[in-house]
């Protein structure tokens, strides 16, 4: 499940174009685009081996 790493709601729609690639937040106190390379985690590191 996506979560906003600002607001840590749920709600959020794909969306996508020629510049931007991510999640925009659908809570009605946030409304913030986040980048589809937004990553709190940084997981990606370990994942790229796991493939
Ligand atoms: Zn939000």
């Amino acid at each position: 499940m996506w979560t906003c790493p600002y607001c840590g709601g749920t709600h959020g729609l794909p969306f996508h174009d020629s510049q931007l690639d991510g999640i925009l937040c659908m809570e009605p106190d946030c409304g913030r685009f986040v980048d589809r390379n937004w990553d709190p985690d940084d997981l990606s590191e370990w994942d790229d081996t796991d493939l």
